[in-house]
């Protein structure tokens, strides 16, 4: 029964036959114009549908609103032969026909079932949102339909903008009808600058727009768009201190209030009203009456960073495409106005369109459960639009680090058992494997509240609002976030929920009731009676059963508190961020089930939350490969000290370090005398005598290796001084130790008496009063020099070393000790060269005695 006339009504006969001719149908129309009201029951009553028609609907909201509408024009309940079905509810019965289904419940139900026995036809509602559980299911079925899979299905792909392009190739051969016609006019204007913008919050600046429109005039009812419930709430507090708001209920609107409260924000009872909302209203549900829409315009976004592994919530612009559904929002009923924050040039920089969900989440649920089903060539699955190759690395790696996949990327059993349950693969993971039900019944709660914004909000970390329960023992509350929150649910549990106590203590009733709602459906799919759970769960019996095995799901979300006493934690990652103050948890380590980029003012900032504390002997038990303990003795620079250092190092993160005495006595001496090989650290012994003896033995090593002597090459030098240092720890004590008699320890007794006779320390020259020093070189030779006059009638016979193999080389000094002469051939200077050096020298000193 529909009582008005719709854009829809006039191509509806286009519609029913194109679906009889083609079985595929892409219908664009404005928003309002019927599509997801009406098609459904085109189909229903004039296609002679088979089977049931699923409408897929992106959120839990638009699907409860439509199925009620629905249902109210077909004259019935809901849950009859309409009904809807989101994540963990179902409204549906073996009679219902038409059923308004959140996306992200088709894809398992395909996998499971891909002949969808029972179903007539699908219709894709909102396809220009590009939300990722839409784009995969049509890639899907139009799959299994390329493979004769029910090729009967009939596929209505709807959208109120869209780029036809892309979708007409991807669902050919298929017919293309575009209902025309808004109904009404929207003047759009840009207040950019005369809401003063940089300045102003924005739900100020929505106010003082607010404001204004009543100075012109304006009295219809009124939807402002604000990104996030925050943002709503300062923005209702704005509003509610104008006189101009008096006569307007004020009303906020957004995924996380009540069924009741949705329905007072959308229902057209009740006077003039100004609705606050976030993008839930962009398009899906209807609100009647609005004729000024006051755009703040941006949103929320959730996106996934592949390289940092990280969520983000970041506040950002919307789209052109978006500003334009919302501003669509005001010309339902009559003509009207969009008042949009923002300037005309700066819209014009905006992005045309947003970007596809599928580049911007984690995209490891979907990759799993497509795994499950067999799909593992992720390159040749045929998207709709191919994500990033990083995004499937970085799913694929997540889901390894869980278990999920061996190393060949096949499917494990316990990734089987992961992709059977509607959780995120870290939530999953945390509920398989476990025998003893008494535990899996109380991990449901932390599973359970992944689907739901967290309960409790503690204002202040001083604040224990929550009053304590028996299965309790507060200490637990220092164990992990998680058991906050549990508490809290156990407390609004306990009391049905009730708003006044539940907000008392600072619990979400609307949440809470949710959670405990899905917490019953995971124990029904993990086949737990609720009957075999004990009433009351001993919370701290299971305390530290409940935080390893949320370790399992967050293993690479460890961090290391920075100092202690802070609230700086260091990820293994090598990111920052800061645990939220409210936390009770005072642990060096802990892993984070939630870390969210956030804007702070100007500024990015990581925020950590929902922590456990990690004991890193549990880390080591289930994380063996992954864990290294080391003991490496180490030369510290700064302290000039050897110190004996125990690592123990979690992947690449250092978790602990601590430094002792070594006990290895030859690794401290290694250590130490490679500080002194390179220079870093002098002896003082290691002096001139030294090098000459080295040098020495290094002659004869060369020259007479008949004696057997080995030469002291850099090996050998290391040798020795790892003998000298042994048994010290630091620079202190080997400083002052002898080095010369461990030189000498290097030959044999008997090799010391061939050096003495082969490679002496000096030579006896007749002439001179004292012994004569050998200079040995590093390059082998020897060198004398001394007075021209006390070489006098020597031979080279009188000089030879090295047991007669080696003349030395003979610098003959003048007086003035400035060598005159240098030769290896005494015998030939002196019947040579010397005659004119003689003459030239008597010349210049005519007082020394010259001999012929
Ligand atoms: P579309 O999907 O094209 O945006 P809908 O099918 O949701 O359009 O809505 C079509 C029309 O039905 C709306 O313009 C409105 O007049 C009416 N309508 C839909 N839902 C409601 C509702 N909950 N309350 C009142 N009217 C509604
Ligand atoms: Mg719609």
């Amino acid at each position: 029964m529909v009582g008005e006339e719709l854009p829809i009504h006039a191509v509806s006969a286009g519609i029913v036959s194109a679906l009889k001719k083609c079985n595929r149908l892409i219908l664009t129309a404005e928003t309002g114009s019927g599509k997801s009201t009406q098609v459904p029951q085109l189909i229903l009553d004039q296609c002679q549908a088979a089977g049931e028609i699923l409408v897929l609907q992106p959120r839990r909201i638009a699907a409860r609103l439509l199925a009620m509408r629905v249902a109210q024009e077909r004259g019935s309940d809901v849950g009859q032969d309409v009904g809807y079905q989101v994540r963990f509810e179902n409204k549906a019965s073996k009679r219902t026909r038409i059923r308004y289904i959140t996306d992200g419940l088709l894809l398992p139900k395909l996998l499971e079932d891909p002949e969808l026995t029972g179903v007539a036809a699908i219709v894709f509602d909102e396809f220009h949102e590009r939300n990722l559980n839409s784009e995969l299911c049509l890639a899907h079925i139009i799959h299994n339909q390329s493979i004769g899979i029910r090729r009967d299905l009939k596929l209505v792909v709807m959208s109120a903008t869209l780029e036809l392009g892309r979708l007409s190739k991807f669902l050919a051969p298929c017919t293309h009808i575009n209902a025309d016609g808004r109904l009404h006019p929207v003047a759009i204007e840009y207040a950019g600058a005369s809401c003063g913008r940089s300045i102003a919050p924005v739900w100020e600046r929505a106010a003082s727009a607010f404001k204004q429109s009543q100075k012109s005039g304006f009295s219809g009812n009124t939807l402002i768009f604000m990104p996030g419930v925050f943002e709503i709430h300062q923005c209702i507090r704005s509003l509610e201190s104008l006189k101009e708001t008096r006569a307007y209920r004020v009303l906020p609107l957004h995924g996380s209030l009540s069924p009741e409260q949705q329905d007072e924000a959308t229902s057209n009872v009740g006077g003039r009203k100004i609705i606050v909302a976030t993008n839930v209203a962009e398009t899906s549900i209807t609100i009647d009456g609005i004729s000024l829409v006051i755009d703040g315009g941006q949103a929320k976004l959730a996106k996934f960073d592949s390289n940092r592994g990280i969520n983000t919530l970041l506040i950002e612009p919307i789209s052109q495409a978006a500003a334009d559904q919302r501003a669509g929002r005001a010309g339902r009923t009559q003509a009207g106005r969009c008042v949009r924050l923002w300037s005309e040039a700066e819209h014009r920089a905006r992005s045309v369109h947003s970007t596809p969900e599928i580049q911007r989440v984690d995209l490891s649920e979907k990759i799993l459960v497509l795994l499950a089903a067999g799909q593992s060539n992720f390159e040749a699955f045929s998207w709709y639009e191919a994500p990033a190759n990083e995004a499937i690395t970085a799913a694929l790696m997540l889901l390894a680090q869980l278990g999920a996949i061996d190393a060949h990327k096949r499917i494990t059993k316990i990734g089987l058992q992961m992709a059977r349950l509607p959780l995120h693969p870290r939530y999953a993971r945390i509920l398989v494997g476990h025998q003893n039900k008494k535990l899996l019944a109380a991990l449901t709660w932390v599973a359970a509240m992944s689907q739901e914004r967290w309960p409790y909000h503690p204002i202040s970390k001083g604040e224990h609002a929550l009053p304590t329960t028996a299965s309790f023992d507060t200490d637990l509350n220092e164990q992990s976030d998680f058991f906050v929150q549990i508490r809290a649910l156990e407390l609004a549990k306990n009391c049905h929920f009730e708003l006044g106590k539940c907000r008392q203590c600072g619990i979400h009733a609307a949440a809470a009731r949710q959670i405990t709602r899905i917490r019953e459906q995971l124990l029904h799919l993990l086949e737990i009676s609720p009957e075999s759970i004990p009433r009351r769960v001993d919370f701290s019996e299971l305390g530290r059963a409940m935080t390893q095995s949320i370790l399992l799901g967050f293993s690479d979300y460890l961090a290391r508190r920075s100092e202690s006493g802070t609230l700086r934690y260091r990820l293994l990652n090598g990111r920052t961020g800061r645990l939220r103050k409210t936390s009770q948890l005072r642990a060096p380590f802990i892993v984070v089930a939630d870390q969210a980029e956030l804007n702070r003012g100007q500024e990015l900032s990581l925020e950590l939350s929902m922590a456990t504390v990690v004991e890193l002997e549990f880390l080591e038990k289930e994380f063996p490969l992954d864990f290294n303990r080391e003991t490496v003795t180490v030369y510290d620079s700064r302290l000039r000290r050897v110190e004996q250092q125990e690592r123990i190092q979690f992947r690449n993160m250092t978790l602990s370090q601590s430094s002792t005495v070594p006990t290895d006595l030859d690794c401290a001496a290694s250590l130490l005398a490679e500080q002194v090989l390179v220079g870093h650290l002098k002896l003082k012994h290691w002096d001139a005598a030294v090098e000459r003896y080295l040098r020495r033995i290094n002659f004869m090593a060369q020259h007479c290796p008949e004696v057997g002597i080995d030469a002291i090459d850099a090996p050998g030098k290391r040798l020795i001084l790892e003998q000298i240092c042994y048994g010290a720890m630091d620079y202190k004590s080997i400083k002052n130790r002898p080095v010369l008699s461990f030189f000498q320890d290097w030959i044999r007794p008997e090799q010391q008496y061939y050096l003495d006779c082969y490679a002496p320390e000096s030579l006896v020259l007749p002439r001179r009063k004292r012994p004569l020093k050998i200079r040995y070189e590093v390059d082998g030779r020897a060198i004398i020099s001394s007075r021209l006059q006390d070489f006098h009638a020597l031979k080279h016979q009188d000089l030879l070393l090295a047991n007669g193999a080696i003349r030395p080389v003979v610098e003959l000094l003048a007086p003035n000790n400035r060598a005159v002469h240098i030769t290896d051939d005494i015998d030939g200077f002196w019947s040579g060269a010397y005659r004119s050096i003689r003459k030239e020298l008597a010349g210049r000193y005519p007082k020394h005695d010259w001999p012929y």
